[in-house]
């Protein structure tokens, strides 16, 4: 049976939601007495330097608007439930709820709102020995709506329906994701088979390019895909931001295991022609050829100081602190080489031979090293994640003179970029 695969314009609230899921016969399979699961892409919060919303968060409009065409369907049990990755201590879900809106939804429809970190789990078992633990709530709905944005990201280069499921799995399964032996792409491409969504709906609004938490540029795009198929509403998505279903690893495994064909031209298009929707948008920075860091590093001439990309291994927790090294390096250089120190993080990398230092950012990276015998001395940030101050204070161990200030300065631009930009509108975050 050929699936189908809506595109429409936004032009008005709720017309243009309605239009999406009429498109795709997205309710097809509901009934009005269901109980019904919204997962958005509320990915984390921070009070002290806000992440912009634009292409980020799943704007709160369209929230609301799907909860009107459900309420016109006569649903009454809704929910909305997300596991926000705790950046900050008390930044979780539901201070992600509550600053973009979710708490007057929850006033004016009478939705629930549900933390998927506090929920009861379900443990699956994939590839016959890894296991996923997964919030109850979110594989006992009747009716799940999977509610991604569009949007690129730094280690799977997009991020779309089968990428934001991610946010139903306890913590310790979201660690494991980024485990070397299985590979983060292969594991959270599992997540589908499980809590198996009945519609798939992608924001593009704003579609984020080169995205990751508080980076990314976000675009006004104003385009709604839906799909009662998963890889469908995906495979069309990454089309638009300039993704074939080949680049990406994680359509791949999906695609395979479950037999499905992974191309577009398998699926009915209805509404908007796809082509009239594209615009490529970069997933990754450029790094320096010998992955010594961001390519910010050779242009303005910096050398000594290493730090090699982050892989797919680094969890959420400690991604902020890969950028944050980036950042603090850059405040430590005057026009003379720096210190000649390599800076690692993630699960996996090993210290190269030819450094006098070697500064090991969390707990995972000190333990893949802990045998490492190119490394001539260890300067060690403990933690999972390892706090700012112990950062900051590791790389001035290692001699490299870092200035906090340069990076809080960095992330307040960051906060701060779209702030009186023409169709960067907030009132797409409020209900
Ligand atoms: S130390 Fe960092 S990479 Fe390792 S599990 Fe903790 S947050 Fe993830």
């Amino acid at each position: 049976m050929t699936e189908t695969v809506s595109i429409v314009k936004y032009t008005s609230s709720p017309d243009s939601m309605k239009k999406t899921i009429e498109l795709c016969d997205g309710f097809k399979n509901l009934n009005p007495s269901d109980h019904v699961m919204i997962k958005p892409n509320l990915v984390a919060w921070d009070d002290q330097f806000p992440i912009a919303f634009f292409g980020v968060y799943t704007t709160t409009r369209l929230v609301e608007d799907l909860i009107i065409c459900l309420k016109n369907f006569g649903c009454t049990d809704i929910t909305i439930g997300e596991g926000s990755v705790q950046i900050k201590k008390n930044m979780g879900t539901f201070a992600a709820f509550e600053g973009l809106g979710y708490k007057a939804l929850e006033k004016k429809y009478g939705v629930t709102l549900v933390d998927f970190n506090k929920s009861p789990t379900e443990a699956f078992t994939y590839h016959d020995e890894h296991q996923l633990h997964i919030a109850k709530e979110a594989v006992e709905s009747d009716f799940f709506i999977n509610f991604p944005v569009l949007k690129t990201h730094g280690q799977t280069k997009i991020s779309l329906g089968l990428k934001n499921l991610k946010g139903c799995l306890k913590l310790k399964s979201r660690r494991h994701c980024h485990n070397p032996e299985s590979g983060l792409e292969f594991s959270f491409s599992h997540i589908a088979d499980f809590v198996k969504p009945s519609l798939t709906i992608i924001d593009g609004i704003y579609a984020l390019e080169k995205g990751a938490l508080h980076f990314g540029n976000a675009y006004r795009k104003d385009v709604i895909i839906a799909s009662r198929d998963i890889l469908g509403a995906d495979l069309v998505g990454a089309q638009t931001i300039g993704y074939a279903a080949e680049d990406i690893d994680h359509f791949k495994h999906y695609a395979t295991r479950n037999n499905k064909p992974l191309t577009i031209n398998n699926y009915k298009i209805t509404g908007e022609k796809i082509d009239d929707h594209i615009k490529p948008l970069k997933w990754d920075w450029t790094w320096t050829k010998d992955n010594t860091g961001p390519g910010i590093f050779e242009k303005l001439g910096i050398t000594g100081v290493a730090l090699p990309k982050y892989d797919e291994t680094l969890c959420s927790g400690c991604s902020p602190i890969a950028n944050m090294s980036s950042i603090l390096a850059l405040s430590a250089f005057k026009g003379q080489p720096l210190p000649n120190v390599e800076i690692l993080n993630g699960k996996k990398m090993q210290a190269r031979p030819g450094y006098d230092k070697t500064v090991l950012l969390g707990n995972c990276i000190i333990k893949a090293n802990k045998e490492n015998k190119d490394i001539n001395e260890a300067i060690k940030a403990k933690g999972c994640p390892p706090s700012e101050k112990d950062v900051a204070e590791a790389m001035t161990t290692a001699g490299l003179e870092v200035n906090i200030l340069a990076y809080y300065g960095f992330m307040k631009q960051q906060s701060e970029k779209y702030n009186g930009k023409e169709g960067y509108d907030q009132e797409f975050f409020k209900a």
